[in-house]
This record gives structure tokens, sequence and C-alpha cells, in this order.
């Protein structure tokens, strides 16, 4: 509410600024913003998008918005591309977190300010701002359900000491996507202990990160993972840990496939991610266990005014400086909370908050 009342009041100022010369001719150049998004292939990116076009143009600035086809050179082109426009202002959502130094150095160069969006571009000190969510907390929360679901803790977290044990296996994101490994280091901190104690088999064996990973992020991929899986292992699954929704319908659908999805063998417990229309339905249905909600309305809101403060002289808020060293410094973030969504609060908190519509959902 905070960041809205922020948003408002700047878009009231711009507004009076670009107004009031005295001969009422409004003097104020329109600033130039440029915008690099990673794909328009999952829903929350085209949202994302959108947001921060329209938070910028509503703040007057002129908008080059370029999605990149989660291609890493197309993007490092696209940087320059707007570069060479002469953007003043530069919010991006990489590919490749360590593909765009060279151009950001440009970027530096031409004293263009970077905002970093949702995931950390690495090896630049051309950064200046990272606008995200609690990407650690995200993998927890994944986890944390994901125990709960089997039962091996209760509602309040707390171990039921189960004499049970149960068999997962686990998918991660991107490797060259920083947010992947953050949202695999935090929900293994949670199930790690229980695969030690035995609690949890794994029975393929693969957990390393670079064994369970998805290239690109891509659901496919994901989903000939899981065929093989399930082909070349007996044990039914309880549960699979998944990033993110696209990688979760994708599990799905290959255990439907396998013959999960009926009373003698239920569907393994599967997290998510994104609060995706598809997978939100998904839990409506009772299959999909969980998502996870980022509300992509405020990271734009953080990400634009982050940019439209610094190019006003002004500091942005950050409320981490600590937690996300790119390799070459700490960037100053702020890291919006992550909700974890069920079918028992998915209306409270998707539709109650206008995040998703009753429409988009029937
Ligand atoms: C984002 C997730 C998204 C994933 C795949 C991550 O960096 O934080 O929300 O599901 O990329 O696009």
């Amino acid at each position: 509410k905070r960041l809205l009342a922020a948003l408002t009041s700047v878009a009231l100022l711009a507004v009076v600024a670009a107004c009031s010369t005295a001969d009422g001719a409004a003097t104020t150049a329109r600033q130039k913003a440029g915008v690099a998004m990673p794909t328009q292939l999952l829903e929350r990116w085209i949202r994302d998008s959108q947001e921060v076009e329209a938070q910028l143009e509503a703040l007057g600035y002129d908008v080059t918005l370029l999605y990149a086809d989660d291609d890493v050179p197309l993007q490092v082109q696209q940087v320059g591309q707007l570069i060479d426009e002469g953007v003043e202002l530069l919010i991006i959502g990489a590919v490749d977190g360590t593909a765009l130094k060279d151009e950001l150095a440009r970027a530096k160069a031409a004293g263009i300010p970077v905002i970093a969006y949702d995931r950390l571009i690495r090896d630049s000190d051309a950064v200046d701002y990272y606008a995200t969510f609690d990407n650690y907390q995200v993998g927890v929360l994944q986890g944390t359900h994901l125990l709960q679901e089997l039962g091996v803790l209760d509602s309040n977290g707390t171990p039921t000491n189960t004499a049970d044990t149960f068999a997962i296996e686990i998918f991660a994101g991107s490797p060259d996507d920083n947010n992947a490994t953050v949202f695999y280091t935090a929900a293994m901190s949670v199930l790690q202990p229980y695969i030690d104690a035995g609690t949890l088999v794994v029975p393929s064996g693969e957990t390393a990160f670079e064994a369970v990973a998805t290239a690109a992020w891509d659901n496919n991929t994901a989903g000939e993972r899981m065929a093989s899986l399930l082909s070349s292992n007996d044990t039914p699954l309880d549960a699979v840990l998944s990033p993110n929704d696209g990688i979760a319908r994708a599990v799905l659908e290959q255990s439907k496939s396998a013959g999960y999805g009926t009373s003698s063998q239920p569907l393994p417990v599967v997290t998510g991610q994104d609060a995706e229309v598809d997978s939100v339905k998904s839990l409506v249905a009772g299959e999909q266990a969980s998502t996870i909600y980022k509300d992509t309305r405020q990271l734009a809101e953080v990400a634009v005014l982050m940019g439209h403060y610094l190019l006003q002289g002004k500091q942005p808020e950050v409320n981490d400086t600590t937690s996300y060293d790119n390799g070459t410094k700490v960037v100053p973030s702020y890291l919006l909370p992550p909700r974890l969504v069920t079918v028992d609060n998915y209306r409270e908190s998707l539709i109650e908050t206008g995040y998703l519509s009753e429409d988009e959902l029937s």
C-alpha cells in the first residue's frame, strides 16, 4: 500500500511537472525507458511486462519492451539495441544472468541506471538495484508444504515423527537463472534432513542441482525427464518437488500418462510457483497441490520506482543489502513476500486481491 501511495504521488508529481509552465505548454521531454524480458512463453512474464510498461507510461516514460524468447544471444542483442536507441533507464529480467556484462558496461559508461528484475544479473558492477521476491522463502514454502501434504510435518510445521517412508523426485529450474539455485537450495534445506533420515526416498538417486535442473525452464524437457523417471523406477511416487507451475503441469501430465490419478494410485503431491491460471485450475481440480503467489503488480511497482527515483537523483527504498552478491558487488535489493496458495486459500489470495478473475478460472 505504501508503495502504491508512493507511485500515485510520483505519478501526480510527473503530471504536475509536465503541465506547470508559464504558458501552460508541457516542456518536460518524455524520457525513454527500455524493458528487456526473458520470454513470452510463460504467463507470468507477460503479466510482469504489461505491468512494468503501464506503470512506466503512467510516470510519463516512452517504453520499448522487448522479449527474448529465452534466447541468450537475442537478449544480449536486445539490450544493446535499447542502449543504442538512447534509453535513459533499463529494467531487465535476464535470461542468462551472466551473459549481459559487456552490454551493461556500455550502459554504465552511458550513465544508464540498470534495475535487475526478478532475476539477479551476475558478474556486472553496472547493476544498480534488484527488485525481486524473497526467493529463498519460495523454496522453503515449497519444501514445507510438500512435507505437510505427506504428513511428515503437521499444519504448524512441527514434525509428526511418522514411521512411514515416502518416494519423491526433485526438479529444479534453469542453471543460468540465479533464482533456480536459490529455490532449490532453500527447498532442499527443508527436505534434505528427511532424505538423510530415510523418511524421504529418492528412487532415481538424483538430488544434486546439476542432475535435477531443467535447462531454460523448458517444460518439455522436464516432462521428458519425468517420463524417464517413471519408466525406469517401479516405486510409486508420493511427491515431486517442482520449482514452478509449468514444470508442475508437465510432471502431472506424465504421471497421468503413466497411470497415476486413480483411487488405487493417486497423483503425487506436486508443488509449483507463479499462480498461473492453468495451475490454479489444477489446484481446484485436486491435482497440483500448491503454487506460490508472487504479486507481479507489486514487483513492477518496486522496479519502476527504483528506476524513476534514480533518474530523479533520489535513493530507492531497499530492504535487503546482504543476500544478493552478484560476484562483483552485493546488489541492494527489495524483496517482496511470496505466499503459498492451495485450494483452501486461492480465493482470498488470488481472486479477492484482483490478481486473477473468476472468469479466467472458469
Ligand atoms: C521466476 C519464476 C519463473 C521462472 C521461469 C524464475 O526466475 O522467479 O517465477 O517461474 O523464472 O520463468
